[in-house]
C-alpha cells in the first residue's frame, strides 16, 4: 500500500472526522503519467442517486413542452409557465417569472455549490449519456465481433455510435426546438423535412450541433464555454456545500493512490488537489469511487460532502436539521425567504390574472349620438384576448344605468387565444337618465369558467335630455 502526499491536509484530523480548517498543500507529481482510462462507477449512494434523479430529469425536459408548463412560443409570442399562458404583452409576469428562476438557481448554487450541473443540468445528463453509450457500443463490438482485427472493430463502433447519436440528436432536437414551437406544428415539419422555413432551419441547426455537442464536446462545453460553471465563483462563500477530499498526515494516511476518484470524474479533475476547483460540479461520483475502494479495505472514504471552509460533514447527524438544510447563516435564511415570498407573489398574481382579458373604453370623438326616434347612443372601443387553451363565451351586462342597452351581439364566442377588437354601442331612453355624466358599471362573465369582471365607465346624455320623438 503506497501513501500519497494529499494536497489538502485536515488539521488536527483524520479521515471521517471534522476538521476544523483545511489547508491546501503542493499537489503530487503524476508518477503513472500517460492517459487512464475511465472506470465505471461505482452503483453506490450518490451515483444511484443522480442516475434516478437525471432519469426523472429527462422525462421532465421530454414532457415540459407537451403539457405547456414552460415554454416560450415564438411564433404566437406566448410563455407558458405553469400552466398559465401569458401574452407577450404582459411583460410584467413575464419578465418577474423568468427573473424567478434565475433566483432560484442562483440560490441553489448558494446553498449547495454546482448541484444543478452535477445532478440536474441536460448537458451533464446527455454528455454522460453519450459516454455511456460510446463505452457500451464498444464492448458489444468487441465481443460480437472478436475475431475481425482491432482496427475494424474500432471503425465499426465508432460508425455505430455516430449513427446513434445523430438519431439521437434527431430526438432532442426536437424537443428542444419544442420549447419554443408548438410539438404538432413542429412534427408536421419533421415529416415534411422542412428546411426553407425559420422553425425548419432552427431545427435542422439544432439537430447539428446537439450532434456535434454530445458526439464531440460532451463535458468540455462545461470546462470551457458553459457561463454558469463561471457565475459559481459568484455565488459560493465560505459556508457553501463541496466535495472535500480529507486524509491523515505523513504517516496516517489512508490514500492507496489507487486513482479511482480520478477516473470516474468526468471532468477530468483530481479531487485531492483542492475542493475548489472550478471544473468540479459536485456530482459525488468520486465520493462513491473512494467508498468502494477503501470499504473492501475496510476503511472509510476519504471524499465527503462538506459544508465550506468549516468542512462539517454533510451526512453529520449531530447537526441541527436546519444546517444540514443548508440553512447555515442569516443571510441563507433571508434568501430562502425572500425564494418564499418572490414564489407566493408570483403565484397570486397568476392567480389573480384574468383568462379572458376585456378591455373597454369610450370613443369621445362624439360625446353622444341621438337617435331619430330620441334615444341617446353612447360608442365604446372593446379588446378581448381569450389568454387561455379553451373556448370561452363573453357576456357583457349592465350596472346601475337604468333603461340602457348594450348593442352587441351576446355571447361573444371567443376560439382558444383569439384575440378581437371591436366597437359596440349603448342606448338609452332619453327620460331614463338626468343629463351630463351618469356613472356605471360594465360586468363581464366569461363562460365556462364563471370568471368575472367589472370595468367603471361614463355615459353621457345632452345637457338637456330631449324628449322623446314621435315616430313619424
Ligand atoms: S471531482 Fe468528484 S465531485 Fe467533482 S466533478 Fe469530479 S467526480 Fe464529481
Ligand atoms: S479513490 Fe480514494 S484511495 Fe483511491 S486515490 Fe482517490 S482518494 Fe485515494
Amino acid at each position: 500500500m503506497s501513501v500519497s502526499s494529499p494536497n489538502f491536509s485536515a488539521e488536527g484530523g483524520v479521515a471521517g472526522q471534522t476538521p476544523s480548517v483545511i489547508k491546501p498543500v503542493p499537489k503530487p507529481a503524476n508518477k503513472t503519467g500517460g492517459k487512464q482510462l475511465p472506470v465505471l462507477p461505482s452503483q453506490s449512494t450518490y451515483h444511484s442517486y443522480r442516475r434516478a434523479i437525471q432519469f426523472a430529469c429527462f422525462l421532465i425536459f421530454v414532457v415540459l413542452p407537451f403539457f405547456n408548463v414552460m415554454r416560450f412560443d415564438i411564433p404566437r409570442q406566448r410563455f407558458y409557465f405553469a400552466g398559465y399562458e401569458l401574452w407577450i404583452s404582459e411583460f410584467g409576469i413575464l419578465f418577474f417569472s423568468l427573473l424567478f428562476l434565475l433566483y432560484v438557481i442562483a440560490a441553489a448554487s448558494m446553498l449547495y455549490g454546482r448541484i444543478y450541473c452535477g445532478y440536474f443540468c441536460p448537458q451533464m445528463i446527455f454528455s454522460e449519456a453519450s459516454l455511456a453509450v460510446e463505452e457500451r457500443i464498444r464492448k458489444f463490438i468487441n465481443k460480437r465481433f472478436i475475431k475481425l482485427p482491432a482496427k475494424r472493430r474500432q471503425l465499426m463502433s465508432g460508425i455505430l455510435f455516430y449513427a446513434v447519436m445523430l438519431a439521437a440528436s434527431v430526438f432532442l432536437a426536437f424537443v428542444f426546438i419544442s420549447y419554443f414551437v408548438e410539438p404538432r406544428d413542429l412534427l408536421g415539419r419533421l415529416f415534411t423535412l422542412d428546411i426553407r422555413t425559420a422553425g425548419g432551419v432552427a431545427g435542422a441547426a439544432t439537430t447539428l450541433i446537439v450532434f456535434l455537442d454530445f458526439a464531440f464536446l460532451r463535458q468540455t462545453f462545461c470546462k470551457t464555454v458553459c457561463p454558469y460553471g463561471y457565475l459559481q465563483g459568484m455565488f459560493s462563500d465560505k459556508e457553501t456545500l463541496l466535495v472535500q477530499y480529507r486524509d491523515g498526515q505523513a504517516k496516517d494516511k489512508i490514500c492507496i493512490e489507487c486513482k479511482k476518484c480520478v477516473r470516474v470524474c468526468h471532468m477530468g479533475i483530481d479531487i485531492r488537489n483542492s475542493p475548489y476547483q472550478m471544473e468540479c460540479i459536485h456530482c459525488g461520483e468520486c465520493i462513491d469511487a473512494c467508498e468502494d475502494v477503501l470499504g473492501r479495505l475496510g476503511k472509510p472514504g476519504l471524499i465527503h460532502y462538506a459544508w465550506g471552509e468549516k468542512g462539517e460533514l454533510l451526512t453529520d447527524k449531530k447537526t441541527p436539521l436546519l444546517k444540514r438544510l443548508g440553512l447555515r447563516d442569516a443571510k441563507r435564511v433571508i434568501v430562502s425567504l425572500v425564494l418564499l415570498f418572490y414564489a407566493s407573489g408570483l403565484f397570486v398574481v397568476l392567480s389573480m390574472r384574468d383568462n379572458v382579458l376585456v378591455k373597454i373604453a369610450p370613443i369621445r370623438a362624439e360625446l353622444y349620438r341621438l337617435g331619430d326616434d330620441g334615444r341617446v347612443f353612447n360608442k365604446f372601443r372593446m379588446t378581448v384576448a381569450n389568454r387561455q387553451s379553451k373556448d370561452a363565451e363573453l357576456t357583457l351586462k349592465l350596472e346601475n344605468l337604468p333603461g340602457a342597452q348594450i348593442e352587441l351581439e351576446q355571447p361573444l364566442k371567443l376560439k382558444p387565444g383569439e384575440e378581437r377588437q371591436l366597437q359596440f354601442e349603448i342606448v338609452s331612453l332619453p327620460q331614463a337618465l338626468p343629463p351630463g355624466v351618469n356613472h356605471f358599471e360594465i360586468v363581464s362573465r366569461v363562460e365556462p369558467s364563471g370568471e368575472t369582471s367589472t370595468t367603471n365607465m361614463t355615459f353621457i346624455t345632452p345637457p338637456n335630455a330631449p324628449t322623446e320623438r314621435k315616430p313619424k
